[in-house]
């Protein structure tokens, strides 16, 4: 109910309704002067209905004055030159009812059914567009044709004649001109390349030229008319093939003008008729091609838009799966990270110490560069978790293990826990000298701490013991001979009383072999 109650006309908008009333009667003139055949009768195609629809389709249905009293201008001008007195007023205000019936009708059907998108883009909604324009100009043909007649501007007997060429001639126009409005207000002007440019030249001077050969320069005999008109169908789904459906409509523009003006000036192949036959094959031939045309343009114009959505999916796509890889490679490199610390210290942890001496052992032995070591122990850990609990003692660990890592300068150093407590310097390109130096920092940097610890059996803070050594990997046939020098250093430094360093040359121990 309601739907139906949206057809009838709603609150005016009363400078849409001049502007649109204007336009009604200038396409009227135009529709009459310029484009249309006048063989005795009336035009062959009605450019205001057309323009009528698009403007109620595009502005709402509030400029149905507009409409209106366009129509009744329109239809007042041309009647009252026929008809002296006030006896144009009927005709007149029938047909221009008959119009704003089949304009609110049309607009109504097809935001009913299409909907307010553009009802040439698809090639349903295309062929509803065409079903509603039948009924809509049947409707208004009606309501005209029955005017003329009770006014007594209509013989019975042509009742039939006049009702078609007004069907097909507003038609044709709703057709044409409605869609190349609705066309024209919808479509964007796309950018395009030069090429393209270069092809509708090519290709507006061709229709230019074949639609003239065939309807204007062609004179031919009764006996050599011949069915050129439709050479230009190909011409049409060219358009429509490799451009939109603006330069459709354009074509058929041109084609339509053409081929009126040069069968109005005696061309073409639609001699030997009747003025009345010529008006209706004129106007089936532009009907034909305008809805030939417009469906394949339409279908065209769809078949582009599943391309285009479908790249911008498969773009979707692509870009989501290239933020995985990112933050899949992101969390890749994470969990490497992760698993390379020691989670109680925050440095390295053994993995990763074996990983970078057999990498600098290789590196140095190439080089023939010396490679230091580290290792230390703290004293009395044992006895400062039994006093302090463990908690305190990963506290303990933590901040010894970083205050080395602190001492460490160079970037290529390493410092690793190496077991419970002892930590390990991998110290790349040092001598003993230079382990003695590292050493030495070392020792300093967890004085400094001053951690206390009252179960030391030496001291009243935290200390630790220090064994360093340095070897030529490239005369020490293992890199094991250089973690068992630096343990060896470091049982000394226990043995020798702990809080101290104790260092080997590179001199592997003759005990190990
Ligand atoms: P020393 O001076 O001879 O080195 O005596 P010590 O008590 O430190 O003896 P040792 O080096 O053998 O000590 C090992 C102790 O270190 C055993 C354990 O209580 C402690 N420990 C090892 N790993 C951890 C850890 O991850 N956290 C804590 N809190 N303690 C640890
Ligand atoms: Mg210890
Ligand atoms: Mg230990």
């Amino acid at each position: 109910m309601r739907g139906i109650l949206s057809a009838f006309p709603a609150a005016p908008n009363w400078l849409a309704c001049v502007l649109v009333a204007a336009l009604y009667c200038a396409s009227a003139w135009l529709g009459s002067r310029l484009l249309m055949l006048e063989l005795g009768m009336d035009s062959v195609v009605w450019p205001q209905p057309g323009l009528a629809l698009a403007a109620m389709l595009l502005l709402g249905r509030r400029i149905w004055p507009g409409v209106l009293l366009g129509a009744l201008l329109a239809e007042g001008w041309q009647w009252s030159a026929l008809i002296d007195g006030l006896g144009w007023l009927l005709p007149a205000c029938g047909v221009a009812l008959g119009v704003l019936a089949q304009t609110l009708l049309g607009a109504w059907l097809v935001r009913r059914h299409i909907g307010r998108g553009n009802p040439l883009d698809s090639f349903s909604h295309c062929l509803l567009f065409f079903v509603i324009v039948v009924a809509m100009t049947l409707l208004g043909t009606l309501i005209a044709v029955a005017s003329l007649y009770l006014s007594g501007q209509l013989p019975q007997k042509q009742l039939v004649a006049e009702g078609c060429l007004r069907w097909l001639s507003s038609g044709c126009g709703v057709l044409l001109f409605g869609s190349m409005l609705l066309i024209f207000h919808r479509h964007r002007w796309p950018r395009v390349g030069r090429e393209i440019w270069y092809e509708m030249l090519a290709y507006f001077g061709m229709v230019t030229l074949l639609t003239a050969s065939i309807f204007v320069w062609w004179h031919p005999t009764l006996d050599t008319t011949y069915p050129l008109d439709m050479l230009v169908l190909p011409l049409v789904a060219w358009a429509a093939f490799r451009f939109t459906p603006r330069e459709v409509v354009l074509a058929l523009l041109l084609i339509m003008t053409l081929a009126l003006w040069g069968t109005r000036h005696g061309g073409g192949p639609y001699l030997g008729y009747s003025a009345y036959s010529t008006l209706i094959i004129v106007q089936t031939y532009i009907g034909i091609l305008t809805v030939v045309s417009l469906c394949v343009g339409a279908l065209m114009s769809e078949q582009l838009r599943i391309k285009q959505e479908l790249d911008r999916q498969q773009e979707l796509l692509e870009q989501q799966v290239r933020i995985r890889t990112l933050a899949l490679e992101q969390s890749h490199a994470e969990v490497l990270a992760l698993s390379r610390v020691d989670p109680v210290t925050g440095i390295a942890n053994r993995r990763c110490f074996e990983e970078s001496l057999d990498g600098e052992w290789r590196r140095a032995r190439r080089l023939g560069a010396p490679l230091g070591m580290l290792m230390i122990d703290i004293d009395y850990f044992k006895l400062y978790n039994d006093h302090y609990g463990h908690v305190s003692g990963d506290y303990c660990l933590r901040e010894v293990a970083q205050a080395i890592r602190s001492s460490v300068r160079r970037p290529q150093d390493l410092v690793a826990r190496y077991g419970g407590e002892e930590i390990i310097c991998l110290l790349p390109d040092t001598t003993e000298d230079g382990v003695a130096c590292v050493g030495e920092a070392v020792l300093e940097a967890v004085r400094d701490l001053q951690l206390p610890h009252v179960g030391s059996a030496i001291s009243a803070i935290v200390t630790i013991s220090v064994g360093g050594a340095s070897v030529l990997p490239r005369e020490t046939p293992d890199s094991r001979q250089l973690v068992e020098a630096a343990d060896r250093q470091l049982y000394r430094a226990k043995q020798q009383g702990r809080n101290r360093m104790e260092i080997a040359g590179d001199q592997p121990d003759p005990s190990t072999g």
